[in-house]
């Protein structure tokens, strides 16, 4: 069965329009592209990225799919998902000790028919590794690390045609690969600037890595903003929590401790800071990935 991301988008409207993000006294025009209310599992713009990866893969006869994350990974969740709806054998690579108790998420990972290979730290980021490890899979077909792939920005073009998305100045989203950030970068208006918020510590290659993905291509303008990761994927900060709380309180908007509840507390400073002027019409990308909340203590957040 094919995901018919078409479907999904359709059964609900998934813009919503803010006068103000927390505070009042800073309004502006402010939309948000719920992706998260896609899909409650299979995070927003993951399905996006994988969409054109599985098919090539299909395309090649390929019945085993390979890729690597952590053991909260949205990539995975929503890798095992798809490869589940389209009848293909999915690999995880786990960054974990040897002996780890499932997370809720390797846990659905596992129902949705996912087989794990764990690794050492130490192996997982060592490509040689890697390629011994995939190599021992007939007919597969490897997916890098958060989807990161010229495909996947392909795929994420998508994203903007869901919305009229032309009215917007400014369109933001989170940021790990760049992969939904180059997508939205190919597929915006030349008028229009992409933002991204990087939600990891010290990302130096980040911009490099987007460059390979538009180059030789036409695009949008976008711009990196790298002071909003918290201390990467590390332990939540209370600042951070309570601003989620607040926005759900505000806006009945649940965001996700490593991404885009970065993206919001971003904008919301940058609000403030004028980095925006007041006849901006901004298009705040919500890229789903709620499911990774499991890896806080119950009762952290309202939602
Ligand atoms: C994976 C993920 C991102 C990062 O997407 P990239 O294309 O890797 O930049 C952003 N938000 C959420 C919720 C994610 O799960």
């Amino acid at each position: 069965m094919m995901i018919d991301i078409e479907k999904l988008i359709a059964q609900q409207n998934l813009l919503q329009k803010l006068e103000y993000l927390i505070d009042k006294d800073y309004s502006m025009a402010i939309d948000v592209l719920r992706l998260d209310k896609i899909h409650l599992i299979a995070s927003g713009n993951k399905l996006f990225k994988l969409a054109i990866p599985l098919q090539k893969a299909t395309d090649k006869n390929a019945t085993t799919i390979i890729t690597k994350g952590g053991i909260y990974s949205n990539h995975l969740i929503a890798t095992a998902y798809m490869c589940n709806k389209k009848g293909l054998q999915s690999i995880g690579i786990i960054k974990a000790h040897h002996t780890i108790k499932l997370t809720s998420t390797l846990k659905d990972c596992e129902n949705l028919g996912m087989k794990f290979v764990f690794m050492q730290p130490s192996d997982f980021n060592n490509p040689e590794k890697i390629q011994e490890c995939i190599s021992n899979y007939n007919n597969n077909f490897w997916i890098d690390m958060g989807g990161y792939s010229e495909e996947g920005a392909e795929g994420c073009k998508k994203i903007l045609t869901i919305t009229h998305h032309n009215p917007y100045t400014h369109i933001i989203t989170a940021v790990g690969t760049g992969t939904t950030l180059a997508g939205l970068s190919l597929s915006a208006s030349k008028h229009q600037k992409i933002i991204g918020i990087s939600s990891m510590k010290n990302n130096t290659s980040l911009l490099l890595e987007i460059n390979k993905l538009l180059q030789n291509k036409i695009y949008a303008p976008f711009e990196i903003i790298h002071d909003f990761h918290f201390n990467g994927f590390a332990k939540p900060s209370p600042l951070l929590i309570t601003f989620m709380n607040d926005l759900y309180k505000k806006h009945t908007i649940p965001t996700d401790i490593v991404y885009t509840a970065k993206l919001f507390y971003a904008v919301n400073q940058l609000i403030k800071s004028k980095f925006f002027s007041t006849n901006h019409k901004l298009l705040i990308i919500h890229t789903g990935g709620l499911q990774g909340n499991r890896s806080l203590p119950k009762g952290t957040l309202l939602f």
